[in-house]
């Protein structure tokens, strides 16, 4: 069977890097096979899932790149999962349990007290036909246990390696509520069985869900997927990330410019040994994608790292890449020369907004010594100029004045720039051109 993964958040609030990488690294994974990309929208809680993340959810994985095969919603297949609940509880595996939270909450308690673990103690189970029939008459309803059977639960996880479980010490779990909506662990295996999900690829808070869909999915005459379980990304000083820590949201990332591959490659290579690089493009993180370099030691997300890697990409990014977005920014007469001569000196595209008003004015000199501009001014070559004329111009003032170093390329950078830094006067000064300089020099904005 060919490859088929699913991505399957819950709408209930924006992706985070640690949501993206879930995602990235089941995209690459299933695109490296030729296979195919799900996103499943987890969305029967009525109360917490809005269109509106639905829809950002969409947003950001578009940005990033990472298009689906399809979109599957759970709220449009709940007929699905409730004919799953009817084989189960015809089968005998789902058992109506009518506690309320109170009464499991005390349960817990005791079991806790008691030095026991705490798992559900199947008292449902033993409640005769009589005493049911008086709790639905009072108008109790009752919520679904699935009945999990004693003995190894095991699965080859890879990430973790051999992973094993005794049902005998997992608790019951709900799979149906009162009001008769399915939770994720039953909606969850009918789906990754019925879209043929070959390879379950989610974060190690899934773990012991996984050891109860293996049996679940067996209850319902499936075989299981197999199961890979990353480690969660901690933030700084190693707390755990959360959708609502907006701060490490996609939105916030897009909003402060960091490039989508920028985010890619950082997720694409964090966990593993291997060097984290940036890459233009998805199709040259799959080549060196295998989910066996991935490693069960939790990885730090560490956002001064992807600024780096920002940067560092926007320092290779070619000219035709970059083109369509600065022209998006409203920077018009951009050519492949100004690109070359600015991207060394970006930390995110927006910053050549800056260098192309460098170029084309107007910008207030800074002359710090007048004599100097004067003769310096005198001394330019005339048009047309390129890259070698700044080396003869420096050459000839070295000459005439004795200054040299920093101390003849700063007044040249503050009058032309009006910056201390910025990118290579060698290239700049062809871009902003004779007439622009000579004005500049004389200590007028142009
Ligand atoms: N909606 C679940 C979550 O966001 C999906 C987990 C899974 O991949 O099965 O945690």
């Amino acid at each position: 069977m060919s490859v088929a993964v699913r991505f399957a958040p819950s709408p209930t609030g924006r992706l985070h890097v640690g949501n993206a990488r879930v995602a990235l690294i089941n995209w690459l994974f299933a695109r490296g096979r030729g296979g195919r990309f799900i996103l499943r929208l987890d969305d029967t809680d009525r109360e917490r899932s809005t269109d509106a993340y639905a829809a950002a959810i969409e947003e950001d994985l578009a940005w990033l790149g990472l298009g689906w095969d399809d979109l599957v919603k759970q709220s449009e297949r709940l007929d699905r999962y409730r004919a799953a609940a009817d084989r189960l509880r015809a089968s005998g595996r789902l058992y109506p349990c009518y506690e309320t939270a109170e009464e499991l909450e005390i349960k817990r308690q005791r079991q806790l007290a008691g030095g026991r673990p705490p798992i559900y103690d199947r008292a449902a189970r033993e409640l005769k036909e009589d005493a049911r029939k008086r709790l639905e008459t009072e108008g109790l309803r009752p919520h679904w246990r699935f009945l999990l059977e004693p003995g190894e639960i095991a699965w080859d996880d890879l990430v973790r390696g051999p992973v094993r479980f005794d049902g005998a010490n997992l608790s019951d779990p709900v799979l149906v509520r009162a009001d008769g909506r399915p939770l994720y662990g039953l909606s969850s295996v009918v789906d990754d069985m019925e879209l043929d999900i070959t390879h379950v690829i989610r974060g190690e808070d899934h773990v012991a869900n996984t050891a109860v869909q293996v049996q679940l999915f067996g209850a319902l005459g499936g075989a299981p997927p197999a199961f890979a379980h990353l480690p969660l990304l901690t933030g700084a000083g190693g707390a755990g990330l959360s959708k609502r820590l907006a701060s490490l949201g996609l939105e916030a990332l897009r909003g402060d410019g960091i490039e989508p591959m920028a985010v890619n490659s950082l997720l694409a290579r964090l966990g593993t040994a291997d060097p984290v690089e940036p890459r233009l493009s998805l199709d040259e993180l799959k080549a060196g994608f295998d989910l066996a370099r991935f490693s069960r030691a939790t990885p730090g997300f560490d956002p001064a790292e992807l600024q780096h890697l920002n940067a560092r990409l926007l320092h290779m990014m070619p000219y035709d890449a970059a083109l369509g977005r600065l022209e998006e920014m409203g920077l018009d007469g951009i050519d492949e020369r100004f690109w070359l001569a600015v991207r060394p000196n970006l930390g995110r595209l927006e910053d050549a907004r800056e260098w192309s008003q460098v170029c084309r004015g107007p910008v207030a000199p800074v002359i710090e010594d007048s004599g100097f501009a004067r003769e310096a001014a005198e001394l330019l070559p005339e048009a047309p100029w390129d890259e070698a004329t700044f080396g003869a111009w420096a050459g000839a003032l070295e000459a005439a004045t004795g200054r040299k170093g920093r101390a003849l390329i700063r007044p040249l950078r503050l009058a032309l720039t009006g910056r201390e830094h910025g990118p290579e006067l060698k290239y700049l000064l062809p871009i902003i051109g004779r007439e622009r300089a000579v004005a500049r020099l004389a200590g007028k904005t142009a």
